[in-house]
């Protein structure tokens, strides 16, 4: 944008042949940045995910496509995967647990379509044959000819298992039957089930309509063949799909929460919520980790954040500003009230949590060093996962991470970040940290071993697009 503007400038004064060659020289000069390459390669993993498929299945067996499906439960996701599909031309089954319910997820469906229409983005035919796509029910249906289901009610571990107890039963041999769980164990919900192995699960991200990333979690006895038909689901209706490992957060809440986290102890020990933002703003992030935490909402930030301190033991520790602000009813951009006021066009800062600020030593930071601390934070998870094998590739997490929270695309993704800021370098600054007091910052063994070696996350023979 900023060389956009120095040409138009500068050859607005010129003849043609000079301008152009102005134009010519500062393209040539902008391909070759890291910047650009990390662009271009985007496209390429956005290519791949298009054709990904799961290794451990059968390359040569055939894959039955989704045909008819089912959402349990009619909330802000399960009405906006209905949407979704049936916008890709399915057949929906929207089932809540009353009228009341599944009538507010029509009207969320009904409103998804109105502003898709707005945007022109179906024609006011489409919307309509969209929305008679779904098929509303409050009571108990038979999933016989259904090939997939997926459950999107509320997290709870006791009632998801609950419900895939009485899917099992009520759906055909051969239909999938999908989570759309962030935090819970697709294993333990699994196993509540006659047939634990037709049992996946299927992580949509919040807008689904916007988010392209889906998480495809593999569960302890998930069957190839049904990661491998669930991808293809994934693919056939125009999303991005990435295989994971059933482990808490699988990847991406994974990465992002410890960042999430470290901006809430930032804020408890007395940075403001601006700085905080305004930090990762510059670092590159869309969004601030105090209003994106205020956009997900406070409560329930709170308890994925809880998710993971119980599943990683000492190294998470939720900040307790979270639980305050649940207690206060401050729960972020749903009731207009969290780390930001949502009462007027610009949110504004909501100057009364300072009351929960009870320390001081993080006003004191400069920039550099508070984003130094949440982005270290996000590299040390991103690499764990990769130690863990969530997934098997780093462009897979570094991908993972640009499609489902924007991680700064231009630096193509924490790994790739970590390869440029010199892992060595990442390791001296985060045992620095930790040897200050804060020992959550102990960076995990495979970047203490790369550091050590001289290895990168991207050989240097990977250097071009
Ligand atoms: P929500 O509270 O908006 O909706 C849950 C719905 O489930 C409600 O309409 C409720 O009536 C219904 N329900 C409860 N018990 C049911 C039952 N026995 N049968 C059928 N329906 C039942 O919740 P949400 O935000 O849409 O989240 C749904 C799931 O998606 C959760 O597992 C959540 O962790 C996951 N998820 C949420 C987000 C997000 O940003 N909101 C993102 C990704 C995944």
């Amino acid at each position: 944008m900023v060389k956009a503007l120095e040409v138009v400038s500068k050859g607005i004064s010129r003849p043609l042949a000079g301008s152009l060659a102005l134009e010519r020289e500062a393209i040539l000069e902008l391909a070759q940045t890291k910047e650009c390459r990390n662009l271009v390669r985007i496209f390429f993993m956005q290519e791949r995910a298009k054709k990904r498929s799961y290794a451990a299945a059968d390359a040569g067996a055939s894959v039955k496509p989704v045909v008819r499906a089912a959402v349990i439960g009619a909330g802000v996701m399960g009405a906006g995967i209905a949407q979704w599909l049936s916008s890709r031309g399915l057949p929906v089954l929207l089932r809540d647990i009353n009228a009341e319910q599944v009538a507010r997820g029509m009207a969320s469906v009904a409103q998804l379509y109105h502003e898709g229409a707005k945007r022109h983005r179906f024609t006011k035919l489409e919307a309509r044959a969209g929305l008679d796509r779904i098929f509303p029910s409050a009571a108990e249906v038979s999933l016989h000819n259904v090939d997939l289901v997926i459950e999107a009610a509320v997290e709870k571990m006791d009632l998801k298992r609950k419900i895939f107890e009485r899917l099992g039963e009520l759906a055909g041999p051969d239909t999938v039957l999908a989570t759309n769980t962030s935090a819970l164990s697709v294993s333990e919900i699994a196993a509540a089930t006659k047939s634990p192995e037709r049992v996946v699960g299927v992580h949509f991200f919040n807008p689904v309509h916007r988010m392209q990333l889906v998480e495809v979690v593999v569960g302890r006895q998930t069957r190839p063949e049904v990661v491998q038909r669930t991808l293809r689901f994934a693919q056939q209706i125009g999303k991005l799909p990435i295989v994971v490992k059933d482990s808490p957060g699988f990847l991406v809440n994974r990465i992002l929460m410890p960042y999430l986290i470290e901006a809430g102890h930032l804020f408890e020990a007395g940075a403001r919520a601006e700085e905080i933002d305004e930090a990762m703003l510059e670092f590159g992030m869309p969004m601030g980790p105090l209003r994106l935490i205020d956009e997900v909402g406070v409560d329930v930030a709170q308890h994925v954040a809880e998710e993971l301190e119980a599943g990683f033991g000492g190294r998470l520790r939720t900040p307790r500003v979270l639980g305050q602000m649940v207690l206060a009813g401050l729960l972020g951009r749903k009731n207009k009230r969290g780390f930001y006021l949502y009462n007027t066009k610009h949110p504004e800062t909501n100057s009364g949590l300072r009351l929960f600020q009870d320390q001081h030593w993080a006003a004191q930071l400069g920039r550099g060093e508070r984003q130094n601390r949440m982005v270290l934070l996000m590299l040390n998870e991103a690499a764990r996962c990769l130690e863990e094998e969530i997934v098997t590739e780093p462009s897979e997490v570094d991908f993972g991470m640009i499609m489902g929270t924007g991680f700064a695309p231009f630096r193509g993704g924490p790994l790739r970040h970590g390869d440029s800021l010199g892992l060595e370098k990442v390791v001296g600054e985060m045992k620095r940290l930790a040897d200050s007091g804060a020992a959550y910052f102990e960076p995990c063994a495979l970047l203490q071993n790369m550091a050590r070696e001289g290895r990168k996350f991207y050989p240097e023979k990977d250097e071009r697009p």
